[in-house]
């Protein structure tokens, strides 16, 4: 099940949904193990989408490529694709329009990252390039895209996608920011949130995060987003924030999250992971102690919202803990070179 599901869903209404959901039924979600070692080399993204980020990868890591190479490809492998709900083909903000962010990093500290940015299509790539081409390592709205523009990104229409289009429409005649986090103890059904969610048949995510460890023992990772769907306009994530939704060491292992940006921000959620395991937790101790710091501050309403934490340690152990049920991950390495989907275990 993918982060918008669970962010809009309410929690005693997961039952029903489990049941009557379509496209969970193409895809059998394997329980992770708590020592789930991978031969290297491997790659691992967020939720069922993850296979397209991953298929991206996976030909790059395969011929001995470089991580921070694979995990670009895995973006721009899921910044193609509508069904990824990550580019431009995305849900936007709730005046309409589409802001975008990404940030990448390598296993020895190099960053980039861009957010707010709209028209553009490789946010991924834009943020590598901030990497490579600049002394800063984010840069945001107008000024990522001048950036972006001055670097050969193509500056597209910006036009919704007729998918977005007509959820946003929909969104319009309630226009209620319920993102799953609910204070008045009433949840957001899918239902008043985005009537035509299920119509479309295809899945809706719109957070990639994927790591990635290389046949020299590199680790990378990088995510690209839309963030909250219908958040307000100007609002940032945890993706593109160094620390929060991605960290990389290749001391230790990388992280990444999905769910509610704001409260992985909170906790510095993908750091905490990173330190956890530098002192000898298990990537899914690492990421079960990261959801203990983000559900302890309010157990009421962490019932009514999801965040995950995927880890990918430096020997190639994966693990991965999330507040709801239904945090999913693909993996893709020689022994799955199709992909192989996850089921993380969860708090509640
Ligand atoms: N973490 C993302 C954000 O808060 C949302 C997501 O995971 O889909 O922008």
């Amino acid at each position: 099940m993918d982060r918008r599901k669970f962010l809009q869903i309410p929690i005693a209404a997961i039952p029903a949904f489990l049941a009557s959901r379509a496209y969970g039924q193409e895809h059998t979600k394997f329980p992770v193990t708590s020592t789930m070692r991978m031969k290297g080399p491997v790659v691992v993204s967020t939720w069922d989408s993850g296979v397209t980020a991953n298929n991206g990868a996976w030909p790059l890591l395969r011929k001995q490529g470089h991580a921070l190479d694979a995990v670009e490809a895995a973006g721009r492998a899921s910044e193609l694709e509508p069904s990824c709900c990550v580019g431009l083909a995305a849900w936007p903000d709730r005046d309409g329009k589409v802001t975008l962010d990404a940030c990448i990093m390598n296993g020895n500290g190099d960053i980039g990252a861009v957010s707010f940015l709209e028209r553009i299509k490789h946010p991924v790539s834009v943020a590598r390039a901030v990497m490579e081409k600049t002394p800063h390592v984010l840069l945001s709205g107008e000024g990522a895209q001048e950036f972006a523009a001055a670097n050969g990104f193509k500056l597209e229409s910006g036009e919704l996608s007729e998918d977005a289009r007509k959820q946003w429409a929909e969104w319009l005649k309630k226009s209620q920011y319920k993102p799953g986090i609910n204070v008045e103890g009433r949840p957001t059904t899918i239902l008043q949130f985005a009537p035509n969610y299920f119509d479309n048949g295809k899945p809706n995510h719109d957070t990639m995060g994927t790591v990635a460890l290389d046949a020299s023992g590199g680790l990378a990772g990088m995510v690209t987003t839309s963030g909250m769907a219908f958040k307000m306009r100007g609002r940032v994530g945890d993706s593109p924030i160094i620390g929060a939704g991605l960290f990389v060491d290749n001391e230790v292992g990388a992280a990444t999250s999905s769910g509610v940006g704001e409260e992985v921000i909170r906790i510095c959620g993908t750091h905490t992971v990173i330190e956890q395991m530098r002192f000898g937790r298990t990537p899914e101790q690492a990421c079960r102690e990261a959801i203990r710091r983000v559900v302890k501050r309010d157990l009421v309403k962490a019932k009514e919202f999801q965040v995950g934490f995927v880890a990918l340690s430096k020997t190639g152990v994966i693990g991965a803990f999330a507040v709801q049920k239904g945090f999913t991950f693909t993996v893709t390495n020689e022994q799955y070179p199709e992909g192989k989907i996850f089921e993380a275990k969860s708090h509640f």
